[in-house]
């Protein structure tokens, strides 16, 4: 996957339906700050497996530098690092030398555009687990699930996930469910479920989790046999079962006019349908 893509996937949240110039600026206060920049940093040399990002997120919040790092595929560490202009030229002097371990050969700096970061992430972890089970109950869904602190937050589909970015489908929220039903399949109260995809996940944006959630807007990247790269959920509504919308972000994954529901109707763990699970056993 093209991870500078990504990271504008991952990290852009205003061209998302729901959002307001006026949400925009009250979510991100840095841009307030006269003296805030912003730079991307890729550090060449032995960087990567010595503890280079978690020293790096340690130091940036000592220095309340906010965005993120991340090993690239090429051996090299990206950063990104936006705050006060000393602070982040702190940061930038710490990566040309301040980790332990490391044998920097080169840091090659550009400024870059303020994203309005909240938290200093590692990007390029697993989160959890996610599942979405397919279940046929009074209507038919699919039940997006992530795994957030240990239990997983789970959204109602009622017409599936979709990897073409222009395909907003309405998530509707639900119960938390534990962990252990995560690979249930099976019928169900005359209904059924099978687990139509499963993997594990990161979390992105520019607001930590959960908090990001609480919030109503939420990226992510999928690691399923199914679905893969960078979504968005964006809430639309209040209440107790709020509306969002699921939406597949503009990366490498992306398949435009492809309908994956209709696809790969297949458990991930079985290759059974739903349909060979609830049709009624002839005689
Ligand atoms: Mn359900």
């Amino acid at each position: 996957m093209d991870r500078d893509e990504l990271d504008s996937a991952l990290t852009e949240g205003r061209r998302i339906a729901g959002s307001t110039p006026a949400q925009v600026s009250v979510d991100n206060p840095g841009v307030a700050d006269p003296s805030a920049q912003a730079v991307r940093a890729v550090v060449s040399g032995e960087v990567t497996g010595v503890g280079f990002r978690d020293a790096t997120s340690r130091r940036a919040r000592e220095l309340n530098v906010a965005g993120w790092v991340r090993n690239r595929d090429d051996g090299t560490v990206q950063v990104h690092a936006e705050g006060e202009e000393r602070a982040v030229a702190q940061l930038v002097e710490f990566l040309n030398g301040g980790v332990p371990l490391a044998r920097v050969e080169s840091v090659a700096v550009e400024r870059v555009a303020l994203e309005g970061h909240e938290q200093f992430a590692i990007r390029g972890v697993s989160a959890g687990v996610f599942v979405v089970q397919e279940h046929a109950a009074t209507a038919r869904h699919f039940d997006l699930r992530l795994e957030v602190d240990g239990v997983m937050r789970s959204w109602a589909v009622p017409k599936g996930p979709s990897l073409d970015p222009a395909v907003k489908r309405l998530a509707v929220q639900v119960g938390d469910h534990v962990k252990a039903h995560n690979a249930f399949e099976g019928t169900l109260e005359g209904g059924g479920v099978i687990v139509w995809d499963r993997g594990s996940y990161e979390q992105g944006g520019r607001v930590a989790w959960p908090s990001a959630l609480d919030r109503g807007h939420a990226v992510f990247v999928l690691h399923g046999a199914k679905l893969r790269g960078g979504f968005a959920l964006q809430r639309a509504g209040r209440g107790a079962k709020a509306q969002w919308l699921l939406i597949k972000r503009r990366d490498e994954e992306a398949r435009p006019g492809s309908d994956i529901v209709a696809e790969r109707p297949e458990s991930v763990l079985s290759g059974r349908r739903l349909e060979d699970l609830i049709r009624p056993s002839p005689g």
